[in-house]
């Protein structure tokens, strides 16, 4: 009997994959992306902390950045937030502004940063019970960090393992049905308890084997 955890496990790996497929194809049409962001410090020019995961046009990327300043000053300290866009474009099409990219047959690696802002602009606040006035930028600035991979690298990836499993299911499925042994595929009929080429004890209410556990055959 296979263990509940083991079948949520499997349930989640074929999901993983699944979406990862359905991003690939989806992927030449739109770009999508799952950001987290935390605020490091104070307000004002905000300094943020991102990481990124980021599927667009036949590639997965994975990135932080490492700095990056907004003007707005209703940040909450963390935040989940997806976004979607048109037109997508591969990580190894982008123009890296400040730094360097390494790139190879679809993998890359980037190190890439923006100069400071150059736009400002005269904001509001209210500081030690008086009203002042600074110049704050209203661009922000960023470092970004991040690593890509084609999209066919990361669904086979994470295809392996329930190709695996699919494969042990239909294999004991034909042994189960062909009176074999489910372990080592061994022909039982005139077998009693055991199998006689591996030893697995026959079991009485299916008349096979037990399913062996996955990892083992
Ligand atoms: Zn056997």
């Amino acid at each position: 009997m296979m263990r509940f955890g083991l079948k949520v496990a499997r349930v989640l790996g074929l999901a993983l994959w699944l979406g990862v497929c359905v991003l690939w194809v989806r992927s030449y049409w739109w770009m999508d992306e799952v950001r987290w962001k935390r605020r490091l410090e104070g307000w004002g020019p905000v300094p943020v902390r991102t990481i990124y995961i980021r599927s667009a046009r036949g590639s997965v990327e994975v990135g932080t950045s490492k700095e990056q300043r907004f003007e707005y000053r209703e940040w909450r300290p963390r935040m989940w937030n997806y976004e979607q866009g048109e037109g997508p474009i591969n990580p190894a099409a982008r123009a890296v502004e400040h730094g360097w990219a390494k790139k190879y047959a679809g993998f890359g690696l980037m190190r890439d940063w923006r100069g400071e802002a150059s736009a400002y602009r005269l904001i509001e606040s209210f500081e030690g019970g008086e009203v002042r006035y600074r110049n704050l930028p209203v661009s922000h600035t960023e470092s970004i960090v991040a690593v890509w991979a084609p999209s066919w690298f990361v669904a086979l990836g994470s295809g392996a393992l329930p190709a695996r499993w699919a494969y042990v299911w239909l294999r004991g499925r034909r042994r189960e049905r062909r009176g074999m042994c489910l372990r080592c595929g061994y022909d039982l009929r005139g077998a009693s308890e055991k199998c006689p080429e591996c030893g697995t004890v026959i079991s009485k209410s299916t008349g096979g084997t037990p399913v062996p556990q996955l990892g083992k055959t």
